[in-house]
């Protein structure tokens, strides 16, 4: 089957409706691994974020950089890991790289990661050196750095490191070079936990492919590799959640508490630039259901009111994600500047309040 064909019922590519669920308890998992969870989350903002955050917490942008690669090509490691079938670094040898980087250039169009070309190997036959890719528009530049990074590392069972450069305004040569040092099996390892509560969210299932009929309020370009909300521009990708909590902890291991509120701040500030008014006062059934086509986790509680806006989610995914969100729904409703107050209950779950600043 090819990943790329679609749905002639939604239109959405077979490589997403067959390989993603969405399940009742807000989560998006891969059905081949069910611990392996992902989002489906507005993109444009990301490489703003991991810039906003330099600023906010007053280190340089490249060693922001630096960090993002190695944390999420920690979690592309331990996710290959998994999931690539045994023998992976024979089949690489048997069938070549271009096998390989043909799969993640498809894999890489319906996950709207942008267009990915292989560039080459050096030298050209045997263990590599060198590989060579090209990528236009991608969703963001150091996570999918990280990717490549990680998926090299698997085949190659050796530490690689990454360059880039810019070749015009949308389109990037990324290297990856290989050092001589093997990785030891500790090094493909990274606890996912997997979303602990049940939950009650419907989806209507596309006749054609059982995916959520709420997925045709987005496009695929399968040409560029873009994914868009057909109403209002926004791009969307899909990106697993333990690359991002992996990012983060390593700044908050770092950089202490503070990181936190940074993320949350410049959520906040993403938000407020993307959403709707009518998204943001869409209600509990609304933004519930935004949140679960998302795989950001269930809501279960929300009031709004004058005096803020109180909420709860089972298995968020990223809870500084969904706090910044909350203030700019709270904000955008209300017209006010709003104050944030969280915390994770013993059972998992995210309660927020907002309250006027
Ligand atoms: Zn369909």
């Amino acid at each position: 089957m090819k990943t790329t064909r679609t749905c002639g019922e939604c239109g959405i590519p077979m490589g997403i409706a067959r390989n993603l669920v969405w399940n009742a308890n807000g989560t998006i998992t891969q059905k081949k691994d069910p611990l392996h969870r992902l989002v489906f989350f507005e993109s444009d903002n990301l490489d703003r974020l991991w810039g906003r955050l330099s600023e906010i917490l007053g280190v340089t942008g490249e060693h922001i950089w630096e960090l993002v690669v190695d944390s999420k090509s920690r979690a592309t490691r331990a996710f290959l890991q998994r999931t690539l079938p045994r023998g992976v670094e024979l089949l690489a040898r048997v069938a070549g790289y271009r096998a390989m980087i043909s799969t993640i250039e498809s894999q890489g169009l319906v996950m709207g990661y942008g267009k990915i070309t292989v560039g080459g190997q050096y030298p050209r036959r045997g263990r590599p050196e060198r590989i060579t890719v090209y990528i236009e528009d991608p969703y963001s530049l150091p996570l999918f750095c990280g990717d490549f990074k990680g998926a090299a590392e698997v085949l190659e069972r050796r530490w690689a490191r990454i360059t880039r450069q810019a070749l015009d305004s949308r389109r990037h040569q990324v290297d990856v070079t290989f050092g001589g040092e093997r990785l030891g099996d500790e090094s493909f390892v990274l606890v996912e936990e997997g979303a602990k509560k049940p939950g009650d969210m419907r989806f209507k299932p596309c006749p054609g492919c059982g995916a959520p009929l709420e997925l045709r309020q987005f496009s695929w370009n399968l040409g560029s590799g873009v994914v868009r909300e057909v109403r209002s521009g926004r791009r969307l990708a899909f990106f697993g959640t333990a690359g991002m909590r992996a990012v983060f902890e390593e700044l908050a291991h770092e950089l202490g508490g503070r990181v936190s509120d940074a993320i949350i701040e410049a959520e906040r500030e993403n938000a407020l630039a993307a959403l709707r008014g009518e998204e943001a006062a869409s209600g509990y059934e609304g933004l519930r259901m935004m949140a679960a086509v998302r795989g950001l986790g269930l809501l279960t509680s929300l009031e709004m009111d004058d005096m803020g806006l109180r909420m709860r989610m089972s298995n968020p995914a990223i809870p500084e994600y969904v706090v910044g969100l909350a203030l700019a729904v709270f904000e955008l409703v209300s017209g006010k500047r709003g104050r944030h107050r969280w915390r994770m209950e013993p059972d998992g779950d995210l309660a927020a309040e907002i309250s006027p600043a």
